[in-house]
């Protein structure tokens, strides 16, 4: 049949697009039926495969790539885009968006809105960047001014809204928490690299060690399921009240680590230590160097979806999460604007884990 909607997922492979491919074509869908195309660098992954949604091969930071690959698609309405080079250097995430909308605004008459997936760095300053700037202090709120320094943030909501104003399409921006979710393409998927954590420890026989910071084992923190992300901008998308803003995005509650430690240490059967006294922050990154053949290993005897460990662990960011601490963000205005969506932040980290079990990515 005929779709009223047609929505471009650039980014399908990562860890909030992946979701989007799962919700979007769902029938029950708001805005629905919608028509899917979903946009990433390398080819369609077997576990990807399933969705009715049209798969297209495609760098976005290279302009011709781009205008080749997206300008025929003349019957988009909305783009979602949740995306980044890997790198929070401004220039080239800055290209990639604005690419897009060269590809797609003079092609695309029926295009209506575009939601930008961003995060809470905003609030709070990139991890590339040493800076003397005082970051906000939290809970975050959307009317937040911009710190003064270089954030890509900025260089993509400057050319949304500078691309959305030439053409009076609608936009949103979406400023998720840490994300819970399952896709093994994401360059940050913080279960994803704990669950892998988890199955070498079990590998090795060894207990799940806390490898964080005290502050970061007990204090409250938040995250936000990649579905609840999905059917955010899909709000967004069609409901007026949430046209020409921008939203922050967790899953409603908090949780603290060790909690979640006990969560994961049951999840795998494991022994698990907490946070013990007066220890130092353990990096995994430096942890986990040598664990590629091990997990090549069990890949191999599990008959799992070929992963290599850099790609499935990422540890610079986990080192990063179990440093963190008072990064909580509010959704006051998301109430205030009819958006109500929720997650028990505990169910959907062991639902997250489900998933990737059931895929495959991990045993
Ligand atoms: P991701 O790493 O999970 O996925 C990125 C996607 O973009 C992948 O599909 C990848 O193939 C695609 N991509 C990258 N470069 C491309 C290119 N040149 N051409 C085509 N496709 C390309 O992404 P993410 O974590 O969802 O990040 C998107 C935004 O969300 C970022 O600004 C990030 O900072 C923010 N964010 C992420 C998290 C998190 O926990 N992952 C939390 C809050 C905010």
């Amino acid at each position: 049949g005929s779709s009223q909607s047609v929505g471009l997922i650039v980014g399908v492979t990562g860890i909030v697009g992946s979701s989007l491919a799962e919700i979007l074509p769902l029938p029950g869908t708001p805005g629905g039926p919608w028509k899917v195309y979903g946009v990433a660098r390398r080819p369609c992954p077997s576990w990807l495969s399933n969705h009715p949604i049209e798969y297209i091969q495609c760098d976005v930071s290279d302009a011709g790539d781009t205008i080749a690959k997206l300008s025929p698609l003349t019957d988009i309405t909305h783009i979602f885009y949740v995306s980044w080079i890997g790198s929070e250097d401004c220039q080239i995430n800055a290209t990639m968006l604005q690419n897009i909308f060269n590809a797609v605004t003079p092609n695309a008459p029926n295009l209506k809105h575009i939601c930008l997936q961003t995060g809470i760095k905003h609030y709070f300053g990139l991890f590339e960047t040493d800076t003397k700037t005082e970051p906000h202090d939290s809970p975050f709120t959307e009317d937040l001014p911009r710190l003064n320094q270089p954030n890509f943030y900025h260089n993509l909501e400057d050319i949304l809204y500078e691309e959305t104003a030439k053409k009076g399409l609608t936009w949103s921006v979406h400023r998720p928490a840490l994300v819970f979710g399952f896709s093994p393409c994401s360059l940050m998927n913080i279960l994803g690299t704990l669950s892998v954590y988890a199955v070498i420890c079990k590998h090795d026989n060894k207990p799940l060690v806390y490898p964080g910071t005290e502050a970061s084992w007990n204090c409250y923190a938040d995250a936000v399921d990649a579905e609840l992300i999905a059917e955010h901008q899909i709000w967004a998308a069609v409901d007026p009240m949430a046209k020409n803003g921008a939203f922050n995005c967790n899953n409603g509650d908090v949780f603290k680590w060790k909690h979640m430690w006990k969560a994961l240490a049951e999840k795998f059967e494991l022994e698990m230590v907490g946070y013990e006294e007066g220890k130092e922050q353990v990096s995994m990154e430096e942890m986990m160097k040598d664990k590629g053949p091990v997990w090549d290993e069990i890949v191999r005897e599990n008959q799992l979806v070929p992963t290599k460990l850099e790609e499935v662990g990422a540890w610079w960011f986990a080192d990063i999460a179990f440093a963190s601490q008072n990064l909580l963000s509010s959704m006051n205005k998301n109430k205030e604007h009819g958006f109500v969506g929720f997650r028990n932040s505990i169910k959907s980290f062991t639902s997250c884990i489900d998933k990737m079990k059931a895929y495959r990515i991990i045993p």
